[in-house]
């Protein structure tokens, strides 16, 4: 059968970069594109049927999806978002919880376990006392737990961090970070007051209902590490 009328269109490339492909699964590179599409006859471009577009379309399998796609970030990113939700929600408990030994630990722990290797207990302290500076504290507030709360920039902080990632992570996962920040805190004991407003603030900011938030705390208090 020779097909008379069809529909022909012709891409442009109006930009490019790099993007998490869902069809060959991986960060690729893409082309961003719109078509122009034609009426042919027996093969002819005829009439403009308008344009179409802009799709992002796969470098590597030539898969093409809405800009959508775009929103999605790269492996390569968000193990670096991923890395940085855990720093600092390391961080915002120690700055919390007074950076006793236990918890300093604890913490150090978790962000090697999130990708930075090379973190040390001198890293974690010199930006707690930063975070502390910022947020006002006096000298010498390492040695005493405050019971004051973590404060608005530390808050900040921690939304600055967990937000991004919340919308690309299962809650298993956003419970994970929960989970290593209430470690962290019970290195040394119970929950302090200001330790426990700051894993509520985590919750929050992964978008973890706050009744979640507090069984999920209140599971890792009772059950040993
Ligand atoms: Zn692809």
């Amino acid at each position: 059968m020779l097909r008379v009328w069809g529909v022909r269109t012709s891409w442009r490339t109006v930009g490019d970069g790099e993007f998490y492909c869902p069809d060959c699964g991986g960060d690729r590179n893409f082309r961003r594109r719109t078509g122009r599409r034609r009426l042919t006859v027996l093969g002819v471009p005829v009439l403009s049927r308008g344009s179409t577009g802009p799709v992002v379309e796969c470098s590597t399998c030539s898969g093409r999806f809405d800009m959508e796609a775009l929103d999605r970030p790269t492996s390569t990113r968000f193990s670096a978002m991923l890395r940085d939700g855990v720093h600092t929600t390391a961080l915002a408990v120690l700055a919390a919880g007074g950076a006793a030994k236990g918890p300093r630990e604890a913490a150090v722990a978790a962000v090697r376990s999130a990708g930075l290797a090379d973190c040390t207990e001198e890293q974690l302290l010199t930006l707690v006392q930063a975070l502390a500076a910022d947020a006002g504290r006096l000298p010498g507030w390492t040695e005493t737990p405050q019971d004051e709360p973590g404060g608005a920039a530390l808050a900040i902080e921690l939304r600055e961090a967990l937000e991004p990632l919340a919308p690309h992570l299962e809650p298993a996962g956003r419970e994970a970070i929960l989970l290593r920040g209430a470690r962290i805190a019970l290195a040394d004991g119970p929950y302090a007051p200001a330790e426990r407003e700051t894993l509520q603030t985590v919750g929050e900011a992964l978008r973890i209902p706050r009744e979640d938030t507090e069984r999920l705390l209140a599971d890792a208090a009772r059950t040993p590490s």
